[in-house]
């Protein structure tokens, strides 16, 4: 006589609502639970280690990607379906939906954005760590750096054909920019002040990849990502972390080794730490401009505020230089190479004479010409932080009132 199982939500939920592991002895439960993993990239290596979270019962968890599911993903993506593809629906949303399915614990968000620009520092902030999970150099940097600034240790994985490689980077520490070739940093310098083209770039950022090495790489990941959840016995010295190390896995001709890896110097432009944040519940991405300079001066006790559009400038104008005709994009930096494109007349003026001239605001202060537009058509995502300048030298302002957008921090 067959036995039938029962597989419903609340049978599940009896089994990841007790102790999942109770042999081992490192493994806690509430940590687990209560832990808090941000996840950037749902490809190859964003499904598997989505997989293991879910198994492990780790509690909540955002995945950020801005990209749609592709027939090409299916080989290597154990969370998507060729319907998936049929659809063109969205790599986190699909992922976080499955997630759901494997585990429904797992307290799981979905952000379908560009990493820089459509997630605020905030969500960097709440997070215990960070796994990265791209294949892009650019999307690396920028990751490194929003990473920096939150103060939260990142866990990069990298792979390629039969091998792959894990490096956990922490301010003060080791720094992915740092450990860039000098060729490697000359091709993000040209990418970065181009911010089409970087998005263009993570768009084809692909490379030769098996679903094994991404079994592999992400498991690692994920194991790393343990141990920072586990902080007091990883401190206590049951584990030692990959952060300032490599871990390198080759599998043509089957090798894995561990050695030193940090590279700090003291001129990046990458080392910062944005310390004591102020958290403000009146302001939102939504609060206009003027009200939000307003808001911040009235906290911070100052008499100036400048926001500094850290991440994306924005543009009002774009003037052509052959016959002085102007555009009001009105734009984050980021869109105008798509604005450009999308209009004709735009697109032949960028080839004449002399090109297109685009008017760049990169801060923001009670003389900007647009008090009424919010930060967040300004391109500041919501749940951010920004840096202000204040007669009395840099502070550090959050959207909290955009905490309420993200049910895992509620
Ligand atoms: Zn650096």
């Amino acid at each position: 006589m067959p036995v039938i199982m029962d597989s419903s939500p609340g049978r599940q939920n009896e089994i990841w609502g007790k102790d999942v592991f109770p042999l081992l002895s490192w493994f806690k439960i509430d940590k687990v639970k209560n832990a808090k993993v941000m996840v950037v990239g749902a490809g190859a290596l964003g499904n598997e280690a989505l997989k293991n979270l879910a198994l492990f019962g780790v509690g909540n968890i955002i995945v950020v990607d801005f990209d749609q599911i592709e027939y090409s993903n299916l080989t290597r993506s154990i969370l998507f379906r060729p319907e998936d593809a049929d659809k063109g629906l969205y790599k986190a949303e699909v992922a976080a939906k499955r997630v759901r399915e494997i585990n429904p614990t797992v307290n799981i968000q979905a952000i379908c954005g560009d990493l820089s620009t459509g997630v605020g520092l905030g969500v960097y902030r709440r997070a215990d760590v960070v796994i990265g999970c791209l294949d892009s150099l650019i999307a690396r940097v920028l990751l490194n750096r929003q990473c920096f600034r939150a103060g939260k240790i990142w866990i990069e994985g990298g792979i390629g054909d039969l091998e792959g490689q894990v490096t956990g980077y922490q301010y003060g520490k080791n720094c992915y920019e740092c450990s860039l070739s000098e060729e490697e940093e000359a091709d993000i310098k040209a990418r970065l002040s181009c911010p089409g083209i970087a998005r263009e770039n993570e768009k084809s950022g692909r490379v030769a990849t098996t679903p094994v090495s991404a079994s592999i790489i992400a498991a690692i990941q994920v194991q790393e990502a343990m141990k920072i959840i586990h902080r007091e016995e990883t401190e206590g010295g049951a584990f030692t972390t990959l952060v300032g190390d490599i871990f390198h896995y080759e599998g043509a001709h089957p090798n894995a080794s561990t050695f030193e890896f940090t590279s700090y110097h003291p001129d990046c432009l990458s080392h910062e730490y944005w310390e004591n944040v102020v958290e403000i519940r009146e302001l939102s991405a939504d609060t206009p401009v003027s009200e939000c300079l307003e808001i911040i001066r009235e906290r911070l006790n100052v008499k100036t505020v400048e926001i500094n559009l850290r991440n994306d400038k924005f543009v009002d104008k774009i003037v052509s230089r052959s016959d002085n005709k102007k555009f009001l994009p009105m734009l984050p930096e980021s869109k105008i190479p798509d604005y450009i494109e999308a209009s004709e007349e735009l697109y032949y003026l960028s080839a004449a004479d002399g090109g297109l001239y685009q008017n760049t605001f990169e801060n923001i202060d009670e003389e900007f010409p647009y008090p009424d537009l919010t930060l967040h058509q300004i391109g500041i995502p919501y749940f951010d932080i920004l840096q202000v300048t204040t007669e009395k030298g840099y502070a550090y302002v959050e959207l909290s009132k955009d905490k309420e957008r993200y049910s895992i921090f509620l």
